[in-house]
């Protein structure tokens, strides 16, 4: 049980369960990881997904937890990283009933843990959960994040696209993999800026709205090989992997899936082939600062303000990049880890100095 809690560093691990009494053959299991609350408390979603064990959800909830601190720590939010599992249960079961319940088990942290909207969970879930603690980064009154993590990736395109190629945005080709929330959302940016775009869905429904606001919709397995400037992965985790990078033909890959690197070995097969990659969980971190900005009460100029800085924030890291000869991935990760164990985030000058990058 602890291996996986000390490999990824994790402060606390909360487990609960309950028996409801409609179905006591099938209780509800639900597990909080709790990453680090160095910089604050720890927010990250809940995931409502079938495990076939109940290891297999703790090693869930705890790698998600240490990507959550990795991702507040280089948004430079106060903020800490955590994520709770709900094993779905077998059979039949009262699923506004489950997420109150889930709702109390919140509130029993008192804080030290704040919760949101993440893979099989929507956002009446989290009103269900709101009803019983406040701790909750995505219910109805917050809203959708989506279209502020398009934005900060559309804005980090951009940094790439006119600091790091040295071209236009108009006179630029991209390729989106994934049409959902924050797929279209950037697509419909990307060509109203003037850019050229190709896109691929699983859902034909999608690829025809985005095929009417102008872009041109290749298929599934076709759309990580276009020979474009920007890949841009909107869909699936792990798709760049040792199978897939010997065909990429983009100079960067900037996009909102989370985990979008097989392995971090792969990051060092994206800079022999000299292709920019961008840390998916900096640039997609914009709806994390709108729900984050939203929880505190923060207004609409400071959370936009702070998705502002993401561009800046990702040009120093592909600097420090290149001057270290470290793949981009791996700094990023010695960066943010840094990040939450000094409780601050270093800028470009003390990250020169810092001893993070020199023990590499
Ligand atoms: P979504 O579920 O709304 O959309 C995903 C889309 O990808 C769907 O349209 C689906 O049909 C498509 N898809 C799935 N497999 C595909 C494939 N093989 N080829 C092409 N398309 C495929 O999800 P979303 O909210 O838009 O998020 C997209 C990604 O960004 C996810 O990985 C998510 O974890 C990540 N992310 C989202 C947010 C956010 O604010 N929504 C924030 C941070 C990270």
């Amino acid at each position: 049980m602890f291996d996986p809690i000390v490999q990824h560093r994790c402060e606390a691990v909360h487990s609960f369960a309950h028996s409801p009494s409609s179905n006591p053959q099938a209780p509800w299991r639900a597990i909080v990881a709790v990453h680090s609350t160095q910089r604050g408390p720890a927010l990250g979603g809940c995931r409502f997904v079938p495990y076939s064990s109940d290891q297999a959800a703790l090693n869930d909830a705890v790698r998600l937890a240490q990507g959550m601190s990795r991702k507040a720590a280089l948004a430079g939010l106060d903020l800490g990283g955590g994520k709770a599992v709900i094993m779905m249960p077998e059979g039949v079961f009262d699923r506004q009933a489950l997420f109150r319940w889930f709702g109390l088990c919140v509130e029993r942290l008192s804080g030290e843990y704040i919760t949101a909207m993440d893979a099989g969970t929507q956002v009446g879930d989290m009103d269900d959960v709101f009803k019983h603690t406040r701790h909750v980064a995505s219910h109805s009154q917050i809203g959708d994040p989506s279209p502020h993590t398009a934005r900060g990736v559309f804005l980090s395109m951009e940094q790439v696209i006119t600091q790091i190629l040295g071209q236009s945005i108009g006179s630029s080709r991209i390729a989106i993999q994934g049409l959902g929330h924050v797929g279209m959302s950037l697509a419909e940016r990307l060509l109203v800026a003037g850019a050229q775009v190709w896109v691929s869905d699983l859902d034909a429904e999608r690829c025809k709205v985005a095929q009417q606001l102008g872009a041109t919709v290749v298929a599934p397995d076709q759309i990580l090989q276009q020979p474009v400037d920007v890949l841009a992965p909107c869909a699936l985790g792990a798709i760049i992997s040792a199978e897939t990078v010997d065909a990429l033909q983009c100079q960067a890959i900037v996009g909102a899936a989370n985990n979008q690197l097989a392995t971090a070995q792969i990051g060092a097969e994206l800079q022999q082939r000299n292709i920019v990659f961008a840390p998916d969980y900096l640039v997609n971190a914009g709806g994390l600062m709108f729900a984050a900005g939203r929880y505190h009460g923060w207004s609409d100029d400071r959370i936009a303000e702070q998705i502002e800085q993401i561009p800046s924030r990702l040009q120093e890291i592909v600097e420090l990049s290149e001057q270290r000869q470290h793949p981009v991935n791996v700094v990023a990760d010695a960066l943010a880890d840094e990040a939450i164990a000094l409780g601050q985030f270093s800028t470009t000058q003390q990250g020169l100095e810092r001893e993070a990058l020199w023990n590499l």
